[in-house]
């Protein structure tokens, strides 16, 4: 073996995914010598691509805070159009559901109570994306090298070491050996990621979540489903500019559009249909999956994939423990719940502006220590939180009029918190779907717990009423009115109309959807 390469840095983060290097990109301006480790090379696939307003808007605050306006554009659909249309993405402009049964055609009724629409943006020019991770990783990790970072990629890290201030990574790169020292290891290798495996960190039991797994690729010729199934009426948004849920007892299909022509599809699956198709087998049993719901195949007819299939035997993981005294795991690597709803981005940017300020605040010392003892608290509640509300979905999958109702606690809490720090009261929406608000975090646990234990009758309309009032000091959205039967539009009124719900006067409310891309009737202004 050729002579050892040894790169000392400050901080070393484990995985150049899109977090790795949006942490390096902040710590750098810091101050900070940093160096990425990573196994693979870019481009590479990487699963996780749907992003929400929440995450957009964590991302507008870390090119703030950290003056690096190169990632600003990322932020919206329109500033990203223009600024970098050489990394592909998809258009988001919400979350759409569909519920079918397997074995018969999708139907619907006059009430639409087989779909639910829910807008995140209320035109394209800020809407969401769907991000296609080889080029969006790619240019990030590109941007962390431009700003400073050293890149290791193509590195197999084999030990980790750690004496007395410092902690020592062995391990090789094109056949030589690398040998890299830090004074605080950040993990943003994901899931079962090199941190919980080298310092050989415990896995949390799943609470409430069945046993999952994935079957998913990336397809050409994927047909829409508004080309074969026009909308009866005009919906908030183009039904497949969306994240796209097709649901069914005991697991979903997503479909996520990107403007390269690819479309990423894959299932989450409880194990008794994962069997039943033999999900390991990949192809087959997509094809297996796709007869067993006709109208989803009928997108599928044309369609090729065009990587191998990947099987997840166990989608979800959450380790036990996502800090120590100079170690960290960004949330996504301290766990992951399930695709539904697109909670892993959020989630990662929230951990990953905490880890920063960490160390951007502290020394190593008690203090220090503390942060992080707060910080792995905090994480592994959020995770909690996330799978409490995504099992009680699970479990409402046979029975959509529970499932939309469970998913509006989502919607309340996501578009709540998003409109709270765009006034600049962040404190004022605690916690990941505010799990941590006196009021909303014990009832959003209290209505997951009854879905859960499986309810009916008086119970079941006891419920759908607890969930009602769970949601209404929160709900910026329109969520309750039941008029519109399951579309919910981004409405200028419907925040105007919660001002007071957010501490917020009208004129505030005003001021923020004119920052943020509005085009208010006069009448508004
Ligand atoms: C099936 C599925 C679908 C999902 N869909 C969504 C979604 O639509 N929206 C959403 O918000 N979240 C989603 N998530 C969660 C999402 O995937 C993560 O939040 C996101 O990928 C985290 O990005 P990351 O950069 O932290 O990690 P990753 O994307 O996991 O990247 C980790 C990087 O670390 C590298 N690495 C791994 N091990 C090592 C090692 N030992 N040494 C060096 N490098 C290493 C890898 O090569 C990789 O480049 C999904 C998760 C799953 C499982």
């Amino acid at each position: 073996m050729s002579a050892v390469t040894h790169v000392d840095a400050d901080v070393a983060i484990v995985g150049s995914g899109f977090s790795g290097s949006l942490t390096a990109l902040a710590l750098l301006k810091r101050g900070r010598r940093v160096v990425l480790v990573e196994r693979g090379r870019h481009p590479r696939f990487a699963i996780g691509e749907s992003s929400t307003p929440l995450a957009n808007l964590l991302i507008e605050e870390i090119a703030d805070r950290y003056d690096l306006p190169q990632i600003r554009p990322f932020s919206k659909w329109g500033t990203w159009q223009r600024s970098r249309p050489d990394v592909a993405c998809g258009l988001k402009r919400g979350f759409t559901f569909f519920f079918h049964q397997q074995g018969a055609p999708f139907e619907e009724d006059g009430e639409r109570s087989r779909q639910l629409m829910v807008a995140a943006s209320p035109n394209d020019e800020i809407a969401d994306m769907h991000w296609y991770r080889p080029d969006v990783d790619r240019a990030l990790a590109q941007e962390a090298e431009a700003a400073g970072a050293v890149h290791l990629d193509g590195t197999r890290l084999e030990t980790l070491r750690h004496d007395g201030e410092r902690t020592t990574l062995d391990g090789t790169r094109d056949g030589s050996a690398v040998r890299v020292t830090a004074r605080f290891v950040i993990d943003a290798s994901g899931p079962r990621g090199f941190l919980h495996r080298a310092l050989g960190l415990p896995e949390a039991e799943r609470r409430w979540l069945p046993a999952t797994q994935g079957l998913y690729t990336h397809f050409e010729g994927v047909e829409r489903w508004d080309r074969l199934r026009p909308a009866a009426g005009i919906p908030p948004y183009p039904i497949d500019d969306a994240a796209v849920h097709q649901v069914f007892p005991g697991g979903w299909i997503w479909m996520l559009r990107f403007n390269n022509g690819i479309t990423s599809a894959g299932a989450a699956l409880t194990d008794p249909i994962a069997t039943a198709i033999d999900a390991a087998e990949g192809a087959p049993a997509w094809d297996r999956l796709l007869a067993t719901l006709p109208s989803v195949a009928d997108q599928f007819r044309s369609a090729r994939a065009t990587l191998p299939f990947i099987h997840s035997p166990r989608v979800s993981f959450r380790s036990a423990r996502a800090a120590g005294s100079t170690w960290a795991l960004l949330p996504s690597a301290a766990g992951v719940i399930d695709p539904l709803l697109s909670t892993g981005f959020p989630l990662t940017l929230l951990g990953l502006l905490r880890v920063v300020d960490i160390l951007d605040t502290t020394s190593p010392g008690r203090q220090r220590d503390a942060a992080l003892a707060a910080y792995e608290r905090q994480t592994l509640a959020e995770l909690d939180a996330t799978e409490q509300l995504v099992a009680a979905l699970y479990a409402a999958m046979a029975d959509p009029p529970l499932f939309k109702r469970l998913a509006l606690l989502y919607f309340a809490a996501a578009s709540f918190s998003e409109a709270a720090r765009r006034l600049g009261h962040a404190d004022r929406a605690p916690g990941f779907l505010l799990c941590e608000h006196p009021a909303f975090g014990p009832e959003l646990a209290a209505c997951a717990s009854i879905a859960l234990s499986g309810v009916e009758g008086p119970a079941r309309l006891a419920l759908d009423a607890r969930i009602d009032r769970a949601i209404e000091p929160f709900d910026t959205a329109g969520l309750l009115d039941r008029g519109r039967r399951g579309w919910y539009p981004v409405l200028a009124s419907d925040i105007l109309g919660s001002a007071a719900k957010l501490g917020a006067t009208r004129a505030d409310i005003v001021r923020l959807l004119q920052r943020t891309g509005f085009s208010l009737p006069e009448d508004q202004t």
